[in-house]
């Protein structure tokens, strides 16, 4: 087993979930669809997401909740959408799932949560569960060595090392140093302390 860097950059992430695939026998999907007579129906629940992803986009002034959910389902109606063409539209396919991307990271971001370390306590748990077996694909039996994944712990380490000031995370070293606040507004804030030093001093000079 591939063992979880530090800081994953979003290439190793991917491959740690290729990892979990074949070490649990999952099956990796047919996307060239030849062959397959489901590509209406496809296509029909591409619609379908569509359609819910334009009314979620209609709503999102009355509730902002709802426009990460507008924004996720639009990219995956287009992603099914790009599916039931086959290995034809597989750049439609990469800009759906860079788009999914964009918006997973974008929510994660806004709400300051820790996405980074939550992915690798998921991998961690995943990678418990028992390997798919027959009349089970979902792996819906998670056997007896599974170990759910502790995001109640992951968010509280986060929360603990959030800057007081943003909400990112604060480097180590400056923890250590008993600063509760990230370099960025660190510098943001001298950054203002110089300018109203140099406001005074140009008042006083007249
Ligand atoms: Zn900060």
């Amino acid at each position: 087993m591939r063992n979880c860097p530090m800081t994953l950059t979003v290439s190793q992430a991917a491959r740690l979930t290729g990892d979990f695939r074949r070490a649990k026998g999952l099956k990796a999907g047919d996307f060239d669809g030849r062959g397959s007579g489901e590509l209406p129906k496809l296509r029909y629940y591409a619609r379908h997401l569509l359609e819910l992803a334009h009314e979620l986009g209609t709503m999102v002034e009355a509730d902002p909740r709802l426009y990460w959910a507008h924004l996720q389902v639009e990219e995956l109606g287009e992603r099914l959408m790009a599916n039931s063409k086959g290995a034809a539209a597989e750049e439609e396919a990469l800009d759906s799932l860079a788009d999914s991307l964009y918006v997973l990271l974008g929510e994660a971001d806004a709400r300051r949560m820790p996405i980074e370390e939550a992915f690798k306590e998921v991998h961690r748990s995943n990678m418990t569960k028992q390997a798919a077996g027959p009349g089970d694909p979902r792996l819906a039996k998670k056997g007896p060595g599974y170990c759910k994944p502790d995001l109640a712990a992951v968010l509280k380490r986060a929360r603990d090392q959030a800057c007081v000031d943003c909400g990112y995370p604060v480097d180590p070293d400056r923890l250590r140093a008993s600063c509760c606040r990230c370099v960025d507004c660190e510098e943001r804030e001298e950054q203002a302390r110089f300018e109203q030093a140099r406001a005074i001093h140009d008042i006083e000079r007249g």
